[in-house]
């Protein structure tokens, strides 16, 4: 059986459709190439952290060199499709772009001397610096402080002699001494309202305090106007402000499996790692929500720390996933502020 003739017209007609079909393959083979190894990139990323051990038994984790970046991930490359026989067009000088690696931190404490520290610095819990809006429910209104109350904290904060510091100087000097200053406070700002960059953020600066903001990166990640947006977050980074994490989501962790606790947490830090280039070190659990599995889980990630709602000031390496804090209100004016520290001085925590 003989296969019929084409006619004559149809094969001049598929020889320019042929010639047009290389240029096309090439560049859907270059866009499969770079996808590949983006995908190769991401896989060897979170294959390198998954082999980091996920439970540590002892309560604080030995210290021991890790690598600060994943390897560097090889693109792989697919054999071509041309096909034979046809004219092959030189290869091109350029090469599909080697994926950056993000900073990605894994800080392991640093190495105790030995020496048992204890420390009572006030860690104050801030939420919104704004005034609340008419209408607002009793929970908006004491978790509103307003800017100008604001203000009169930090120069009361100011004339009282407090330094503000952060919660790694705090690791810093209960693991190896390193000297704090003779009256320092921890001033901490929860959930990553907008009003964090409009208000608290330049008052913070004109006073020469630090702030430590403890962000959900999915709000900034969908742009939600009512949070702080990654280019804020950058520039407060840039500026000395320390950014820590509070969780993708505002949701309760407790009870949760290792994929979810893996989602919503180190997803999270790797998003402030990667625009901030800093690391993340410590966790606020949200509405102070955790478990012995959650506390188990930062610690075997190489979280410093984290910070709960509850009241007081004590700060051990050994409590060190459940330092307390202390809550401050929308009531509570220059008066209650000092108030509230001086109890700290004379009375122990309930
Ligand atoms: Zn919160």
């Amino acid at each position: 059986m003989t296969r019929p003739q084409r006619p004559r017209a149809q094969r001049r007609f598929n020889l320019p459709i042929l010639w047009m079909m290389i240029p096309g393959g090439l560049i859907a083979l270059a866009v499969f190439t770079m996808s590949h190894a983006i995908d190769a990139a991401a896989w060897e990323a979170s294959r390198w952290l998954l082999s980091i051990p996920a439970r540590v038994s002892s309560p604080i984790p030995a210290p021991e060199s890790s690598p600060t970046e994943p390897p560097a991930p090889s693109p792989t490359s697919t054999p071509s499709p041309v096909p034979t026989g046809m004219p092959i067009p030189e290869p091109s000088p350029t090469v599909p772009p080697t994926p950056t690696p993000y900073p990605f931190f894994q800080e392991p404490l640093p190495p105790a001397d030995g020496q048992a520290r204890a420390l009572r610095v006030p860690i104050l819990m801030y939420h919104y610096i704004s005034d609340p809006p008419s209408g607002a429910d009793r929970f908006r209104l004491d978790l509103s402080v307003r800017p100008s109350m604001f203000e009169a904290h930090l120069q009361y904060l100011r004339q009282a002699g407090y330094e503000t510091v952060s919660l790694s100087d705090l690791i810093f000097y209960l693991t190896q001494g390193q000297p704090l200053p003779p009256q320092p406070i921890v001033l901490t700002f929860d959930d990553g309202y907008r009003d964090a960059y409009e208000e608290a953020f330049p008052k913070l600066q004109r006073y020469g305090f630090r702030g430590t903001f403890f962000v959900l990166t999915g709000r900034a990640d969908e742009g939600d106007p009512r949070y702080l947006s990654w280019e804020q977050i950058r520039q407060m980074s840039e500026a000395g402000m320390d950014i820590q994490l509070h969780g993708r989501e505002h949701i309760p962790l407790s009870g949760r499996d290792e994929a979810f606790l893996f989602y919503h947490i180190i997803g999270g830090k790797q998003s402030i790692e990667a625009h901030t280039g800093r690391p993340v070190r410590f966790f606020a659990y949200p509405s102070s929500d955790y478990d012995a599995g959650l506390l188990r889980f930062l610690e075997g990630y190489r979280f410093w720390g984290a910070v709960t709602t509850a009241y007081g000031a004590d700060e051990r390496l050994e409590n060190r996933f459940v330092w307390p804090r202390i809550r401050i209100r929308g009531t509570d004016d220059v008066g209650k502020l000092a108030w509230k520290l001086s109890l700290l001085k004379t009375e122990p925590d309930p």
